[in-house]
């Protein structure tokens, strides 16, 4: 493999930099000496290769332009380049063709998986599972990787409380604590635990996304407006930034928005300032897609030439096919506009990068065709995600104890369109995964065969076409199935009905303004309840949904997201109660859209009702404040009770870490998982400070009748907050602590510091 950087070549002395026993900080050095400006800024430039690489380019599009800048050496990364064959025809024209022979890195969106699908990372973050979640990773990891693909645009690390924004699927929800070990868990499940793992064949480097605030897109419309405060944007929006920073995360991405009138592109206080400066953060920050020329749709950038002096000031330093690097920075630096050294800190960053992955070592080492074929969709890689598939799940209701259902001797009926649907569970974000690849929900419950099972549609949900860039068109007209699905619930003794989103209602420019269920199933269920009301409602969703009805009427409810390609098997089983659902809340659901955004580390709104300083009397007249099901909530098959919650002292001086102990005991008749919750309450500061924050969890195993003792440690350094300058303050004063299974109810007790 590595003939091809040594033969040919006349001076040794210009290959220096491929010596792997140098400092990677020296290889740099010695590479950037030779490369002329104009492939520097090539090293700044990166295109998506969104048709097949290998065969010619498409006339009439920008392909050719792209193969053109490729072979100059004007091309630093592309994206959406998969597939052994197709990596290795890019890599062969960077690495073969230009005349410094610097390799591509090979960037690709994998969210939840490459092609064997884990959950969607929302349902991922309710398994408060983190070694789960790292696996998970590592699993897309080992598949890209094997595919050819060097580096991922994720984790995404976006906090949104707001269910009509369709990227909440993207994320781990509405807290920042949560979502900061879930961005550890993703960051190093990607890139390994150090630096040197990320050299390894089966890592890929990972990207914090979308820097930043993206989460708080003003009512919820993908890209709108981003207006906060700014010890908002430092205690809600940035500390999962800052883990998967501290995580060793090697790149960032930016995001569309603007941020207090600055598109974060352009935006140097968030680069500059917060990630490069404040953070020390080493790797590079690439462009969200053309998000550089949109600075002139925004209004923050005159033309081509001025979005690109401003992103490039900014700190971005990679663009994402704007085509503005690669023509306007060259001129720029040469007119003095922007300062060579800026373009040679960006360069660096990416060249380190490239190095850390081993790519100038051996260019096509993610180019094994033999690996690829064992790898991809393997068994190993679908347990794992069947595994992170069945620990995603929440249980919301189970009123009548209809769950687990009984093996033998029953007659179930399974309604809903999703049910018998093996494209929509694979949900938003797959672009290397073959439509109709997950197990149905149907598929899995045929596994239990002692039992009868019929299944009805009731309806389609959807008319026409659904591909992955099309709308959705519901059914809302043809009920011709109603009947014959009221037929099978009236012979049933259990009736599952699997209603929910299609998997392509969220997503990526997929914002809602309805959080019901679409088409003709809120109306399927109604009807079916009038003749049967032992239903078990499976939800498919990639958001949290407003389901008053149900969760009035409906004896049981299961939150079953979409769940990737094993979602059938991981739904079956946890039915059938071959896994017990551990599942909790990462977000809030409301009861209605009109209470959005509900979130439960809210603000005190002052004007208390009574003496019960907890009852205020902001509130609406239609409905009630709390949401449907709170953050942290979720049902097991078993119980738990908390007893005994204790902090080991009143007070505390300086530095003392508090220690809080609770016990919980298993007091159902099932084992089970639990995740014990510990909130704080900040009660007076210099900063209004939420009504409740979580500031630690613990995944316990018990069984049936088991009591463990939990401790949590809080260090003082945890129970600070960052003002409006962003200084992060520990203040004296009183705290409230609540431990318990979910974020609305716990034992409560509390301390001070000193
Ligand atoms: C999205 C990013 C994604 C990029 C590349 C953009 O539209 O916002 O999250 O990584 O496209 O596909």
């Amino acid at each position: 493999v590595f003939t091809l950087f040594t033969i040919g070549i006349m001076d040794a002395q210009k290959k220096s930099y491929l010596d792997k026993n140098k400092p990677v900080e020296e290889r740099i050095d010695l590479l950037m000496k030779q490369m002329t400006l104009e492939e520097k800024v090539g090293q700044m430039n990166q295109y998506n290769g969104f048709w097949d690489v290998t065969g010619p380019a498409p006339k009439g599009g920008n392909a050719e332009l792209k193969y053109e800048h490729l072979r100059k050496g004007w091309v630093g990364s592309m994206l959406t380049v998969r597939g052994v064959k197709e990596v290795r025809a890019v890599q062969k024209i960077a690495v073969e063709e230009t005349r410094l022979g610097i390799p591509l890195i090979i960037g690709f969106d994998v969210i939840h998986g490459y092609k064997t699908l884990s959950p969607i990372p929302l349902a991922e973050a309710a398994s408060w599972d983190m070694q789960a979640i790292k696996k998970s990773a590592s699993i897309a990891a080992d598949e890209a990787s094997a595919s050819g693909i060097n580096w991922t645009f994720g984790p995404n690390v976006d906090i949104s409380n707001d269910a009509r924004w369709g990227r909440v699927m993207e994320g781990a929800g509405e807290d920042p604590y949560l979502g900061s070990k879930v961005a550890i868990a993703r960051v190093t499940g990607f890139q390994g635990d150090t630096k040197e793992d990320l050299s390894k064949v089966n890592t890929i480097a990972a990207c914090a996304k979308h820097f930043a605030a993206y989460g708080f897109a003003e009512s919820g419309r993908d890209y709108n407006t981003v207006d906060m405060s700014i010890s908002k944007l430092y205690n809600t929006v940035l500390p999962p930034f800052k883990a998967a920073t501290e995580a060793g995360v090697r790149t960032f991405m930016n995001s569309f928005n603007i941020l207090n009138g600055v598109p974060a592109t352009g935006n140097s206080f968030l680069q500059r300032d917060i990630l490069k400066g404040k953070w020390k953060f080493d790797g590079f920050i690439v462009s969200d897609w053309a998000s550089v020329r949109e600075m002139i749709a925004h209004g923050y950038a005159k033309d081509g030439a001025d979005a690109t002096q401003k992103a490039v000031t900014a700190g971005s330093d990679m663009d994402m096919e704007s085509y503005l690097y690669v023509t306007e920075l060259a001129k720029l630096v040469k007119d003095g506009k922007v300062k060579e050294a800026l373009v040679d800190d960006a360069v660096r960053r990416i060249l380190r990068v490239k190095f850390e992955l081993g790519l100038f070592d051996d260019p096509y080492k993610y180019c094994d065709e033999k690996r690829e074929k064992a790898t991809i969709g393997n068994k190993a890689n679908n347990d794992g995600v069947l595994d992170m598939a069945k620990k995603s799940i929440v249980l919301l209701k189970n009123d009548n104890n209809l769950l687990p259902l009984k093996k033998s001797g029953q007659k179930i009926a399974l309604i809903g369109a999703l049910a018998n649907d093996k494209n929509s569970p694979l949900g938003s974000w797959r672009i290397a995964s073959d439509d109709n690849t997950a197990v149905s929900v149907l598929e899995g419950m045929q596994q239990y065969k002692d039992n009868q099972l019929t299944f009805e549609k009731g309806a389609d949900l959807t008319v026409g076409k659904t591909t992955f860039l099309d709308e959705v068109v519901f059914n809302t007209t043809d009920k011709s199935g109603f009947e014959a699905a009221k037929k099978a619930a009236k012979n049933a003794d259990v009736v599952v009905m699997v209603l929910g989103e299609h998997g392509f209602q969220s997503g990526e420019g997929r914002s809602r303004t309805n959080l019901d269920l679409p088409g003709l199933q809120q109306e399927l269920l109604e009807e079916i309840y009038k003749v049967n009301s032992n239903i078990v409602l499976v939800l498919n969703n990639g958001r949290p949904l407003s389901i008053p009805w149900a969760a009035e009427h409906i004896p049981t409810i299961v939150e079953a997201w979409h769940l990737g390609t094993q979602t059938g098997n991981a739904v079956a089983q946890v039915l059938y109660g071959d896994y017990n659902p551990s599942g909790k809340l990462p977000i809030s659901f409301p009861r209605n859209i009109g209470q959005v955004p509900i979130y439960y580390n809210n603000y005190s709104t002052g004007r208390p009702v009574n003496s019960d300083k907890n009852v205020f009397w902001s509130h609406y007249t239609d409905v009630e404040k709390t949401p449907l099901y709170p953050f942290g909530f979720g049902l097991s098959y078993t119980t738990f009770e908390y007893k005994n919650l204790k902090v080991n002292k009143a007070v505390f001086i300086k530095n003392e870490p508090v220690n809080v102990m609770v016990e919980v005991t298993n007091t159902g008749n099932y084992d089970g998982k639990e995740v014990a919750q510990l909130y704080i309450h900040d009660d007076f500061a210099s900063i209004a400070r939420p009504v409740k924050e979580l500031k630690g969890f613990e995944l316990l195993d018990l069984k049936k009748g088991e009591t463990k003792i939990v401790t949590f440690t809080l260090s003082q350094k945890e129970l600070g907050f960052y003002d409006n300058e962003g200084n992060y303050l520990v203040e004296a004063g009183t705290f409230k602590i609540m431990v318990g299974g979910s974020s609305d109810k716990g034992l409560e007790s509390g301390f001070e510091l000193k």
